[in-house]
Parts: C-alpha cells; sequence; structure tokens
C-alpha cells in the first residue's frame, strides 16, 4: 500500500488531435464506468488518480470531455513569465483561467530539444508554485552518465536545482518523475533493481533536504514517478518497487485501453 496512493500520468507528448482527444475521452469514460467496485472505489477515495497531459490545442477539449470524471488534465509545459513577449509560449495565467491547476516541468524531450536547462526548469518549477499549480518535475540520467556511474550525482544536482526554499515550503503541491533518458520511448524499462536504487536515493536527497525544515515526512510525502517505456506488461512489477508511487507514461497511454489496464492495475497492487 503506497502511503500517497498511485499516480498515473500520461504525457501524450505530441500526439492526438483535438477530434481524436474527444475519442480518446469518450472511450476512457467508458472504460471507467466499467470498472470493478474495487477500482472504481480506488478513484473514488484518491487512492489512485490519474492524470493526462494532452498537447495544449487539445486542453480544453480534454476539460470539456472530463467535465465529470475524476481525471485531472495537465499541461506538458509552461513558461516561466507571466506574460510578455515569448512568441510560442503558454503562461500559468493562460491555463490556469482555462482550469489547467497541474503541470509537467523539465521532460527531457524539452531539456533536449528545446534546450532547458536545470537554471529554467527551477524557474519554472518556482514561478507556477508561487502561482498555485501543482507540478510534475522531471529528472534522469542518460544513457553516457549512467555508463560513467554517474547517475547518483545527475539526480542530486537536478534535485538541488529543482528543490528550492520554495519547493521544500509547498512540497504538497510537488511530484517527481524519475526518467532515465535512455529509457524513454526507446522500449528499454529500467530495471527493477535500478529503479529500486533511483527512488531509494531520491527518497534519501529529499529527507536530506527536509531535515531542518518540515521533516521527514514532508519528504515521505512527495510521489515519486517512475517513466521510461512503462507498459500494461510491466507496471505490476515497477509499482511494486519501493518508492515507486506511480508512473509517468508515455507512448503506452495513448489508448484510452492501457489507461483503463494501468488503473487495473494499481488498483489490485494497492488491495
Ligand atoms: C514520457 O513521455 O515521459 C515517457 C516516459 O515516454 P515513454 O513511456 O513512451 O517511454
Amino acid at each position: 500500500m503506497k502511503p500517497q496512493g498511485v499516480l498515473i500520468a500520461g504525457n501524450w507528448k505530441m500526439n492526438h488531435t483535438p477530434k481524436e482527444t474527444e475519442v480518446f475521452f469518450e472511450k476512457l469514460k467508458i472504460g471507467i464506468q466499467s470498472l470493478d467496485a474495487l477500482a472504481k472505489a480506488s478513484l473514488d477515495n484518491e487512492q489512485i488518480r490519474v492524470c493526462v497531459m494532452p498537447p495544449m490545442l487539445c486542453l480544453q477539449t480534454a476539460l470539456t470531455k472530463t467535465k465529470n470524471m475524476k481525471v485531472t488534465i495537465a499541461a506538458q509545459n509552461v513558461h516561466f513569465e507571466k506574460k510578455g513577449a515569448f512568441t510560442g509560449e503558454v503562461s500559468g495565467p493562460m491555463l490556469s483561467e482555462l482550469g489547467i491547476n497541474t503541470v509537467l516541468i523539465g521532460h527531457s524531450e524539452r531539456r533536449h530539444y528545446f534546450g532547458e536547462t536545470n537554471e529554467t526548469v527551477t524557474k519554472k518549477i518556482n514561478s507556477l508554485l508561487s502561482q498555485g499549480f501543482h507540478i510534475i518535475a522531471c529528472i534522469g540520467e542518460t544513457k553516457a552518465e549512467r555508463q560513467h556511474q554517474e547517475t547518483e550525482s545527475v539526480l542530486k544536482k537536478q534535485l538541488d536545482a529543482i528543490i528550492s526554499d520554495q519547493a521544500l515550503s509547498q512540497s504538497q503541491s510537488l511530484v517527481i518523475a524519475y526518467e532515465p533518458v535512455w529509457a524513454i520511448g526507446t522500449g528499454l524499462t529500467a530495471t527493477t533493481k535500478q529503479v529500486e536504487e533511483a527512488h531509494g536515493f531520491i527518497r534519501s536527497v529529499l529527507t536530506n533536504k527536509f531535515a531542518n525544515k518540515s521533516g521527514n515526512i514532508a519528504a515521505q510525502k512527495i510521489s515519486i514517478l517512475y517513466g521510461g517505456s512503462v507498459t500494461v506488461e510491466n507496471f505490476a512489477d515497477l509499482l511494486h518497487c519501493e518508492n515507486v508511487d506511480g508512473g509517468l507514461i508515455g507512448g503506452a497511454s495513448l489508448k484510452p485501453e492501457n489507461m483503463i489496464e494501468f488503473i487495473k492495475i494499481a488498483a489490485r497492487s494497492s488491495s
């Protein structure tokens, strides 16, 4: 049993048009309605939480389609400034006016393709926390860093940047997603041993950071998601790992039937 429940977060990346978004949520709704009593109760009491991150252009459709569903719609990215000359960007106030209160920050694809750094990721986290958002913040090492035994030093550096004093004081709004870059969209999943080692390390860094603030309890309460080629086949094993509080799921989250399966797996694993 996970103290903070299980979070299933689907990152669509640049997939699904507004029409496809409608169809996705119609199917998801039917799937949720036909869940067994245990899974339904887990959604109702928020022991299992479902979050879907469609592209910006599909957020409104997703919000409309999920009005009476226990599904959080979140954005995949946001700018740290509230407004200004930042062509192509979207701000916190724009998202919040739409009804979005959760954002993904620092995904490795944003870091790799769009030049985001620990510094810009931290600016975004601090700005969005002060605007009242919930944040899913991504960290993870590249293949070369793992091969050079640098996994822990990379994770520590990323956490040092992300966990500012502000993040410490608003830790209830923060989720950390551990995503080894070499496992994202590659079909390569970290082994359960690698996952437990990384998540245990992340938890210990968080515990140290909170030592002089709100204490260990706050550190324990931060959900740590695993991401990197999660499938309906490997999700149960990943959830059994200590300090894994859910999944950040890319490719496999694009199909509503998979999302239903993830909910069922989470319900079985928490019973
Ligand atoms: C992701 O988008 O964060 C991700 C982990 O993708 P995938 O599940 O496809 O590897």
